[in-house]
């Protein structure tokens, strides 16, 4: 079954996603303008640094047709930066100044969460939908899930027990990078959310 699922290509770790999804046989699309949208059955927004990839949303005015693909119920999975720029909120704090989000996800983010010494690491987690083996799970300059909403479900946590995976309906996200593994079951799960798409007929 030919599934198209596309990867927001204005920043961050895009290229590593396309590569997970030719690795699974899953066609994937860099989405860069409004119109790389259409017939997409679903949408990664990668890693990187969220602040700049929202300044580009808005840039690129992509930040309502990809609204209006969560409300057609297409799947969206942000990895890390992408986590943050679906939310809601992020805590006050760690905002920064001009931060645009999508406001999707309605969780509360705290960006870059692990101190200085733990900026980056590794852990095996156990995530809801694959179960055993655990996931290997890369953590770069990480955010955390803060608050989770009444309709959102933590699919991993760490072991002091703060959400790293999330999902809402159609709308994933994970604090840590499953494209820089070679373990490719979150990919195939987040695929085999997404079925093949008509046109989106309007991004209205
Ligand atoms: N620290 C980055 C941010 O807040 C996210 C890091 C990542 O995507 N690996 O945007």
């Amino acid at each position: 079954m030919s599934r198209l699922i596309g990867v927001l290509a204005l920043q961050g770790d895009f290229a590593e996603h396309l590569h997970v999804l030719r690795r699974i046989g899953v066609e994937g699309r860099e989405v860069r303008r409004p119109a790389d949208l259409e017939g997409v059955a679903g949408l990664i927004i990668p890693g990187g640094e969220s602040t700049t990839i929202g300044r580009l949303l808005e840039r690129f005015e992509l930040v309502e047709p990809i609204r209006a693909l969560a409300q057609a119920g297409r799947p969206i999975w942000g990895t890390c930066a992408g986590l943050i720029v679906l939310a809601r909120e992020v805590v006050a704090e760690t905002r920064a100044r001009h931060q645009p989000l999508l406001g999707l996800l309605d969780v509360v983010i705290r960006r870059n969460a692990f101190g200085s010494q733990r900026e980056s690491f590794e852990c095996d987690l156990l995530v809801e939908p694959l179960g055993l083996p655990l996931l290997r799970a890369v953590f770069i300059r990480a955010p955390v899930v803060e608050v989770v909403g009444p309709t959102v479900e933590v699919l991993a946590r760490l072991p002091d027990g703060t959400p790293v995976a999330v999902r809402q309906g159609p709308l994933i996200g994970t604090a840590f990078h499953p494209e820089l593994t070679d373990d490719l079951r979150f990919h195939r799960w987040f695929c085999s959310l997404a079925t093949p798409a008509a046109s989106l007929q309007s991004t209205a």
